[in-house]
């Protein structure tokens, strides 16, 4: 069956009879993303909301004022996911939300173009493609597609974009000697009862279920942004068409903004300011290192030498990093002294790292309690306890908790 939405693409309302309509607890697929659904399932006479199809995303809209969530093909069929049911027999006005509709035939027909020139004029066939909800790619079945031609391929299909050259869909039976066989690339299983044939003026021609614009002048331009390796032996292309490119340039130039305020200078001096801010951290760092390894010298020694001699030790240092705390540890080993030591997560000072260490009678008495309050996470091993708290609100308490069992011995 030929749908309404595939004889006029820029249908944008019409009105047509619900003929079946049935339970459903199909999910609802969103650019590859799936989610539960419970519903139901509506047929109409026929429709200007595009099923789910040849690499182009499904439609949503509206019957009368019921929302469609997903409009998928089954045989003939296409049904159209709603939350309430509709009556069958009843006259339905149907709407669609024309900029995502305009949005995927502006990707689908600007995937039509770039793969015809990549095909015809640099001998790299599409093998399939897919539709974003941010960004598409054509997937190319050769792992040499060179990034320097990549400019030139551009370069053509914005200039036949510039030239406005017609798009035009034929409609032809499957045994029409017109068919070519190298023209059913990209062709769904599900499409094979009607065949459409796509022609871009003398550029490319090509069996397609999907809708497409009318004139290449609608595409505005298309964007590539970069090829990747893909699957065994293949490329990825990615690719905006039209308002993408507006759209994704917008949020770049905002996020330009956001930077040059950061950074406190223009756009072009970005890169460098950035790579001297990395430079400069990894300085700090290691200077950073330098010194607590100093400190943790000057704690042991402290430690060792305190007269008399401490009932435990208690260390909590925010800026403490697993080495300082693993050289203290290690330092005060053969003291057989109770050791608590907290350190704060960089990014989440609310979590932390914490450290149990010394006799097994300490350990046995406090450490269930210590961990249970800092919502700790880990466990004890040869008599040491290493792992995160969670919570380090409850660090207080262990302080008062430590400090009345040791000083109540
Ligand atoms: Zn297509």
């Amino acid at each position: 069956m030929v749908f309404k939405c595939q004889e006029d693409s820029f249908l944008k309302e019409f009105t047509s009879k619900v003929i079946k309509c049935e339970e459903t607890k199909e999910p609802i697929v969103e650019y590859g993303k799936v989610s539960k659904f419970e519903g139901y399932q509506v047929t109409l006479e026929n429709t200007i909301l595009f099923p789910a199809g040849g690499g182009q995303p499904h439609d949503i809209g509206w019957l009368n004022n019921t929302e469609v969530l997903q409009v998928l093909r089954k045989g003939d069929e296409a049904l159209h996911f709603t939350r309430e049911p509709l009556e069958v027999g009843t006259e339905v006005a149907q709407r669609i939300d024309w900029a995502r509709r305009f949005d995927h035939m502006q990707q689908h027909s600007g995937q039509h173009l770039l793969s015809a020139i990549l095909e015809n004029e640099h001998n790299w066939p599409t093998t399939s493609w897919w539709l974003g909800a941010e960004e598409s790619y054509v997937e190319l079945d050769s792992t040499n597609v060179m990034e320097s031609t990549l400019g030139i391929v551009e370069e053509r299909c914005n200039e036949l974009i510039r030239l406005a050259k017609p798009v035009t869909v034929k409609f032809c039976k499957a045994n029409d000697p017109d068919l070519d066989e190298a023209h059913t690339r990209g062709l769904p299983k599900d499409c094979m009862d009607t065949i459409r044939v796509i022609r871009i003026a003398d550029v490319d021609e090509n069996m397609c279920c999907g809708t497409h614009v009318s004139n290449l002048s609608q595409l505005q331009t298309i964007k590539l942004l970069g090829i990747e390796p893909g699957k065994k032996g293949k490329s990825n292309l990615r690719f905006l068409v039209g308002n993408r490119v507006t759209n994704t340039l917008q949020r770049m130039l905002d996020r330009e903004k956001a930077l040059t305020a950061l950074l406190k200078n223009e756009p072009t001096k970005h890169e460098e300011l950035v790579s001297k801010l990395q430079k400069n951290l990894k300085i700090t760092n290691k200077n950073l290192q330098n010194v607590l390894s100093e400190l943790a010298e000057y704690e042991i020694n402290k430690i060792k030498s305190a007269n008399p001699k401490p009932k435990y030790v208690f260390m909590y240092k925010k800026e403490a990093t697993p080495d300082f705390n693993r050289a203290i540890c290690k330092g005060l080993e053969k003291e057989g002294l109770f050791l608590f030591l907290v350190s704060e997560e960089p990014d989440k000072p609310k979590e932390g790292q914490i450290i149990i260490q010394g006799p097994e009678e300490h350990c046995n008495a406090l450490g269930q309690q210590i961990t249970e309050l800092l919502k700790g996470k880990g466990a004890f091993k040869n008599g040491k306890f290493q792992g995160k708290a969670g919570d380090l609100g409850g660090i207080n308490k262990c302080k008062k908790l430590i400090d009345e069992y040791f000083n109540t011995q």
